[in-house]
């Protein structure tokens, strides 16, 4: 199947001359949204991995799935304020402002195999804060794995020494 025809692009979201790429029309596809996980998962089964890692909130609807069908545990990495525990934060730039990831400190023991999920890798800010803040915490990041990747950001270039896949590229 090809996939990279289930995503739509819809134009001046979340403001004008942004081209977003929205996956909702892959995720209401059970196909579709079958063989994206089933690929994923496919490619990780002889890894020794420990926790799947999702980043909220898309990165839950890629990652929670792919944790269920690897038989992984699920970490979430939140948005401020949603973590009731000790936290690690992490800060990072947006092109206006600046925005905040957390995770629980004691949601991965030290030198834990850990998969990242997202999904998508635009300019790859994202990913680079939660990557540090996975790694302060004590994990041992295996791969960053995403549904799409939109090439032409250069997200890679943030995540240099990183295995980086993605399943969707344009
Ligand atoms: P980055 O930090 O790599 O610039 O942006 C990636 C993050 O923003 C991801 O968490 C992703 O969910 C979201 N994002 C940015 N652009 C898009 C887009 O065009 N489509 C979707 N679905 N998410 C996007």
């Amino acid at each position: 199947m090809n996939l990279a025809e289930k995503v739509r692009t819809i134009s001046d979201f979340p403001k004008e001359g942004v081209q977003f790429k929205d996956i909702t029309t892959l995720l209401k596809d059970a196909d579709a949204y079958q063989e994206a996980i089933d690929r994923i998962a496919d490619r990780y089964q002889e890894e020794d991995i420990d926790l799947i890692i999702g980043v909220e909130a898309r990165g839950f609807l890629i990652g929670a799935p792919l944790a269920l069908k690897m038989n992984k545990g699920f970490v979430p990495v939140r948005k401020p304020g949603k973590l009731p525990g000790d936290i690690a934060t992490k800060e990072y730039d947006l092109e206006y402002g600046s925005d905040t990831l957390e995770v629980h400190r004691d949601s991965i023991e030290e030198g834990q195999n850990v998969l990242i999920v997202d999904d998508l890798l635009a300019t790859g800010g994202t990913v680079a804060a939660t990557i540090d803040l996975i790694e302060e915490i004590g994990g041992n990041i295996i791969e960053i794995a995403f549904l799409m990747e939109l090439e032409a950001l250069n997200g890679r270039e943030k995540m240099k020494g990183y295995d980086v896949f993605s399943l969707i590229k344009e």
